[in-house]
């Protein structure tokens, strides 16, 4: 079996021991004869399989009871619209700050609905940083401050968030959720798609503040209400079954690993290795500098688009494969989530130096 090294920014690489679990688990879940695909969400054995997921990603982000889990559909893009139908009906304005592709469509539906204040945002410069939040001042009756906190396109991540007093933080944490150690307290609502750190693309984590449920707009379509899934604890309708059980065999695979905080530390690892050599590279850099740096999206460059090319085709000739970085800013972009070993980061930084090593003097 070859596994190659996949550097994929979403829907990316899962860590083998799951894959390997849910492979002999395919046909036969535990005595029952059928695949966990072929259950009924309300069976007992698959309220067992969704209850421990729940609970273990509680225990993993140490979210407090008075915030609601919910296991939902229609990826990250469709929290652009739930977030403002959901919770801009106080005031009809809501803060965004713009570091990005994702921020952007974010803003663009939430207009549909409400009023909104781009508070600030990195566009002057490619979206390579993160907006100074010293001098930021949030509309008085803005409904929710929305940011992204890890901008998967640019590799750009908030070093601390933006103190947004008793207005609630509203975070995409689709690219760096798990990977790093959040206080859940210091946000309203935190959403992500799964399918870079918790398994495959199909289901959207919400983790949400209790008392912001029950304020959606009255046209609000009853699937995109926050507060019908709360009530329902996510089975609505049916849910994600399937993505829903990898999620939790990650979950389970983190808890054995020491939990985020024994993560984030090899993902610091892992990141710095790779940072350290672009630094010192004379054929490659970063495209990011200092503390805005992601721990979990990487992009470099040579300079050289053809050189781009040949770095990507070698690489990918030799096993590190979707390296090419985001149709819209070009280069190269190394994806570093849980399921990336140092390992592999090491191998990454190895080929990359006999590549300079064996390409430089033709830059
Ligand atoms: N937000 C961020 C930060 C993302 O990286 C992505 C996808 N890469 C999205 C939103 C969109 O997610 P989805 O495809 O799940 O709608």
């Amino acid at each position: 079996m070859a596994r190659v090294y996949n550097f994929s920014a979403g829907p990316a690489s899962l860590p083998t021991a799951v894959l390997e679990i849910a492979q002999n688990e395919m046909l036969d879940y535990r005595g029952t004869g059928m695949s966990v695909m072929e259950m009924s969400h309300r069976s007992d054995v698959y309220q067992e399989i969704f209850n421990n997921a729940k609970n273990n990603l509680r225990l993993l982000m140490q979210v407090p009871t008075e915030y609601e889990i919910l296991f939902l559909q229609g990826g990250a893009s469709m929290q652009f619209a739930m977030t403002a139908l959901n919770l801009i009906g106080t005031t009809g304005k809501a803060d965004y700050i713009d570091t990005g592709l994702w921020s952007k469509k974010a803003i663009e539906e939430a207009r549909r609905y409400g009023n909104i204040r781009v508070v600030a945002s990195s566009a002057d410069k490619a979206y390579a940083y993160i907006p100074s939040l010293d001098q930021l001042t949030f509309s008085p009756d803005a409904a929710y401050v929305h940011i992204t906190t890890n901008n998967t396109i640019y590799g750009t991540t908030y070093s601390t968030l933006p103190d947004t007093g008793s207005i609630p933080l509203v975070a995409d944490m689709s690219s760096n959720i798990l990977a790093q150690q959040y206080d859940v307290t210091q946000f309203g609502l935190i959403y992500a798609g799964a399918q870079k750190n918790m398994g495959p693309s199909g289901l959207t984590v919400v983790i949400i503040r209790k008392d912001l449920l029950g304020h959606a707009l009255d046209f609000t379509p009853f699937m995109m209400n926050y507060e019908f899934h709360a009530k329902a604890d996510s089975m609505y309708n049916t849910p994600p079954t399937y993505a829903i059980y990898i999620a939790g065999l990650i979950y389970n695979w983190m808890l054995e690993r020491g939990g985020v905080v024994a993560i984030e530390q090899i993902n610091r690892t892992k990141a710095t290795h790779l940072y350290h050599f672009l630094d010192q590279s004379s054929l490659f850099r970063s495209t990011v500098e200092g503390t805005d740096r992601s721990i979990m999206n990487i992009p470099f460059v040579t300079g050289n688009p053809a050189m781009d090319d040949k770095f990507i085709t070698a690489a990918t000739a030799a096993g590190f494969v979707n390296l090419k970085g985001h149709r819209s800013v070009g280069g190269m972009r190394a994806s570093l989530y849980n399921a990336i070993s140092l390992q592999a980061v090491e191998a990454l930084v190895e080929f990359m130096e006999t590549f300079e090593k064996e390409n430089l003097q033709h830059v």
